[in-house]
């Protein structure tokens, strides 16, 4: 047979991302595509940086989307500010903060672990003594919303305890951006990353970042540099800034823009705030159905992330049977166990657009059979 177009089967994504992407953001995608450097589209540009400084609640000038998943904007900030003569403190409470390390660590960098139970946000203190037996240290990393573990932890607290040491902070916000509180000003986040696809309701594929001016003289004033041509920022804000005059880097993902310039309006539209409680009313609507059905959760209450729920695979069940079940049956897709807790936990989200009454009730009526069975 020949080869047909792909036709994908209607799901319902409800696992550690990519999440649902709203039939809006679906639709912006499809318009026409215009040249990256035309006039019109530079204006969309400009819109999407301050949806974007509104959704990092942020005034920082260089505010924009990597064109590339969270990773890279991962890598993007570690390459950008780190030189070799760094020391860096990375704490690790579960996959991402792992992948932090191995950012410093490629550098040439000296990465200092503050390693934490998984399953529990960071705890503040063990930072705190790790700095003080780190007077060399010049950066802290962590990661805000653990979707390995699905632990919250407190980046106001944490940022505080950085800065009182004299370090920068860089912080993984792929999965909290929309879901959770984040204030990036406030907290004096200096380098954040986050993701289309986790609760922006949009496709994978492009990364916000935004650096405080501490941070962007960091960049502005290196020696050495940066080793990646292509996340090199200096080089990226002459396309995404350039005062009248953009100079081309590389072909912008024009229709990818085009959807996350939807779904940051969605978001403002909403309110920043409306969202955050959208996701916390969801979560508390499955957390009381999923232990009506006797499963438990693996994060103590307070630190869970709402958009992101980790429970305890009941004893006896059959965790790819239940998974197989519910994708062939309900369409739905909920997310496997990762590291740690590979075969013995589930993780549900509630991201974005999947943050919605009707998901909630279809999934916990889909698990309630496939335990049945
Ligand atoms: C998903 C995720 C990433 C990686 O994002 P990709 O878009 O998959 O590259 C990084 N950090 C956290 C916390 C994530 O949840």
């Amino acid at each position: 047979m020949p080869i047909q177009s792909f036709i994908p089967p209607q799901r319902t994504l409800m696992g550690p991302g990519p999440s649902d992407v709203s039939p809006r953001v679906l639709s912006a995608l499809a318009r026409p595509t215009v040249g990256h450097l035309d006039p019109t589209f530079i204006g969309m540009m400009d819109e999407v940086k301050s949806l974007l400084q509104y959704a990092f609640q942020t005034k920082n000038t260089y505010t924009m989307a990597i064109s590339a998943p969270g990773s890279a904007g991962m890598e993007a900030c570690f390459v950008n500010l780190i030189t070799p003569n760094d020391t860096v403190v990375v704490c690790r409470n579960g996959v991402f903060g792992a992948r932090m390390i191995e950012n410093v660590q490629r550098i040439g960098a000296k990465a200092v672990v503050v390693d934490g139970t998984w399953g529990r946000a960071v705890d503040p203190q063990a930072l705190e003594d790790t700095l003080k037996q780190t007077p060399q240290a010049t950066f802290v990393a962590f990661v805000h919303a653990e979707t390995s573990t699905g632990a919250l932890s407190d980046a106001k607290t944490l940022c505080e305890i950085a800065r009182k040491h004299n370090c920068l902070t860089i912080v993984d916000a792929v999965t909290s951006l929309g879901g959770v509180e984040l204030k990036v000003d406030d907290w004096g986040i200096d380098a954040v990353y986050a993701g289309s696809q986790k609760c922006l309701s949009c496709v994978p594929g492009l990364s916000p970042v935004s650096f405080s001016d501490r941070a962007a003289e960091i960049i502005k004033n290196r020696e050495i540099p940066v080793q990646s041509w292509f996340l090199d920022q200096s080089l990226v804000m002459g396309y995404w800034s350039g005062e009248g005059k953009r100079s081309y880097h590389h072909t912008a993902p024009v229709n990818s823009l085009y959807a996350l310039h939807e779904s940051l309006l969605m978001l403002q539209n909403e309110g920043l705030e409306n969202s955050w409680a959208r996701h916390k009313a969801q979560h508390e609507k499955l957390a009381s159905g999923l232990e009506a059905l006797g499963i438990s959760f693996v994060v103590p209450e307070s630190e869970r992330l709402p958009q992101l729920n980790t429970v305890h695979i009941p004893e006896g069940v059959d965790d790819a049977k239940v998974r197989q079940f519910l994708l062939n049956e309900y369409n739905l897709e909920i997310g496997a166990g990762l590291g740690q807790f590979a075969g013995n936990a589930w993780r549900i989200g509630l991201m974005g657009y999947a943050a919605r009454n009707e998901n909630v009730l279809l999934c916990l009526a889909a698990l309630k059979e496939a335990l049945a069975r």
